[in-house]
């Protein structure tokens, strides 16, 4: 049996004192895709943020594990070059630094970490340029500062071009597909499919049945007030769209 690239054991979190996730399981593979559905407020930003180490969420109880080790204990920047990568569902401006610099500085960050040579600014170049042109996002973008003034749109398709240039091992990608026009919807689409392969996985939090016409995920969770109420594979993503989320709330 080889190892699960990210297990989620009775995960309980709280913020400010709150319990918001009450007892979470999951166990993602690598080559998997799971997508994360659920009601507003059910915990899916949650779930993604204390996943990604975000100092605001307490884990009261449980584990997050990488490849079978505990990351609780591990700052952000630490997971981060561990492979764990999140798109945010309400991307931060940063002004005064450029999209590019970030990205070469990063990406050289976890190369060293993988100890791998890290590249030129030219090599790099040949790299953004070629992803750049995956996700069909504007090279006049790459010089600004990260999401300073982009649209919505701009921003999401941002975050994947940094998924694509990063290539992480877990990607978690939360509610990328809201306000997305449906090229957009489609780029971002592209660049998971893209990704998809035997070393990686990927946590799609989704509201909408939507992005889920274009990439096929392998399981589905329905997270209801804290707690995986249902999984299942791709057939319950429609049976929630069609149906919605209240005959498993009764259930709940
Ligand atoms: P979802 O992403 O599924 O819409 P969230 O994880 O954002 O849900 O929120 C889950 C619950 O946690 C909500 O009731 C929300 O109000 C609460 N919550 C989220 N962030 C905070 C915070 N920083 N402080 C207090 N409550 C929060
Ligand atoms: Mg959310």
């Amino acid at each position: 049996m080889t190892q699960p690239l990210l297990q989620i054991e009775d995960l309980h979190v709280a913020i400010n004192g709150t319990e918001i996730l009450h007892g979470i399981n999951l166990t993602v593979n690598a080559g998997e895709v799971h997508a994360i559905m659920g009601t507003n407020g059910s915990g899916k930003s949650t779930l993604t943020k204390v996943i990604a180490g975000h100092p605001d969420y307490m884990v009261t109880q449980g584990d997050i594990k990488l490849r079978g080790v505990s990351i609780l204990e591990r700052e952000p920047e630490e997971r981060a070059r561990e492979g764990v990568f999140l798109a945010f569902q309400y991307p931060v401006e940063v002004p005064g630094v450029s999209n590019m610099y970030f990205l070469r500085t990063a990406l050289n960050a976890h190369r060293k970490h993988r100890g791998q040579p890290e590249l030129s600014g030219a090599e790099f170049l040949a790299v953004v340029k070629e992803k750049a042109k995956l996700v069909d996002i504007d090279a006049g973008l790459l010089n600004r500062s990260i999401n300073e003034g982009f649209s919505g749109g701009e921003k999401k398709r941002n975050e994947i071009l940094q998924l694509c240039v990063l290539e992480p091992a877990m990607a978690i990608l939360d509610e990328t597909d809201s306000g997305l026009d449906i090229d957009a919807l489609k780029t971002v689409a592209t660049g998971v499919n893209a990704l998809r392969g035997p070393d990686r996985a990927f946590l799609l939090v989704t509201h909408y049945q939507r992005l889920l016409n274009y990439v096929q995920p392998d399981h589905v969770h329905v997270l209801l007030e804290g707690r995986i109420a249902k999984s299942g594979d791709a057939k319950l993503a429609l049976e929630l769209e069609e149906k919605g989320y209240a005959w498993l709330e009764a259930a709940v």
